[in-house]
């Protein structure tokens, strides 16, 4: 995967990204799937057997890769394409009904204007996750659609115990199963030197997020973080495909960016799904 030199949309700061990807000890195919193209970041996790999983996820990937050379995306744009890549992949299993029951998460960011100023549109459909750190704090933005998540906001489970759960695996949404999925949108002002983290759950269920934290600090190069978040997380067990991809948004802390405009409308700031206090 190739490393983005700069963004035309942020001037004076400089957009680098890192990818790494293994199968894994236990699996024999990789369904993960990823993205980094343009200001389009994304990682897929796909599900289903017969290799029609990688399908799926390709089917994202390839989806959103269509919106790398488009200027000025807005959050919408982003919902839109998500709502398109659960049409391509229904339409595959119609075609091809032995692919029945292969399905998809979807996960990213995208550079997007919101009003009036470049923000970031975080995307996220399933259990694959963005994090997002600045000044070394690492928040998980999104909110995952799983069985544990739901048992983690009743209080009958904690985040630790989610992440070794047996039920772990079972998504509550994803592209491709049904049409009744929802895709969530969060659109963030950039800041200067901050930095995220997109990841299938192989990395996750591997990992606490105090390890995934330390691994990113101690690895300010993004290619090399993503590798040894991979490498750490196979090591660990590796008991499912991980995907890494990091992006650092170089530059001095508190730089003058979109944080700095206008104030957005209530309705452009607005999560559509909760943000995620959790940390
Ligand atoms: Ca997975």
């Amino acid at each position: 995967m190739s490393a983005v030199a700069g963004h035309d949309e942020l001037p004076g700061l400089m957009l680098r990204v890192g990818a790494a990807t293994d199968t894994g000890r236990v699996r024999s195919l990789n369904e993960d799937s990823a993205l980094a193209e343009g200001g389009i970041f994304v990682v897929a996790d796909g599900m289903g057997g017969h290799a029609a999983g990688e399908v799926a996820s390709g089917i994202v990937v390839e989806t959103m890769r269509e919106l790398a050379t488009r200027a000025d995306l807005t959050a919408d744009d982003i919902t839109r394409q998500l709502v398109l890549a659960n049409q391509r992949i229904l339409a595959a299993v119609d075609a091809h009904p032995e692919d029945k029951g292969m399905g998809t998460t979807a996960t990213g960011l995208a550079l997007v204007t919101a009003g009036g100023a470049d923000h970031w549109a975080v995307f996220n459909v399933g259990d694959s996750r963005v994090y997002r750190s600045i000044g070394g704090v690492l928040t998980q933005v999104t909110v995952d659609h799983s069985e544990v998540q739901e048992l983690v906001e009743a209080g009958v489970i904690t985040r630790e115990e989610a992440r070794v759960h047996p039920a772990r695996n079972v998504v509550t949404r994803s592209l491709g199963t049904d049409y009744a999925y929802q895709p969530d949108v969060w659109v963030l002002p950039p800041y200067a030197g901050e930095r995220f983290v997109i990841c299938s759950d192989g990395l996750t269920n591997e990992l606490p997020d105090e390890r995934v934290r330390e691994i990113l600090h101690q690895h300010p190069e993004p290619q090399i973080a993503a590798e040894e978040l991979v490498r750490a997380a196979v090591e660990a067990g590796g008991r499912d495909n991980v995907t890494v991809v990091v992006v650092n948004l170089d530059g001095a802390m508190g730089d003058d960016l979109s944080v700095t405009s206008p104030r957005a409308s209530d309705e452009d700031t607005a999560p559509r799904g909760q943000l995620s206090d959790k940390e």
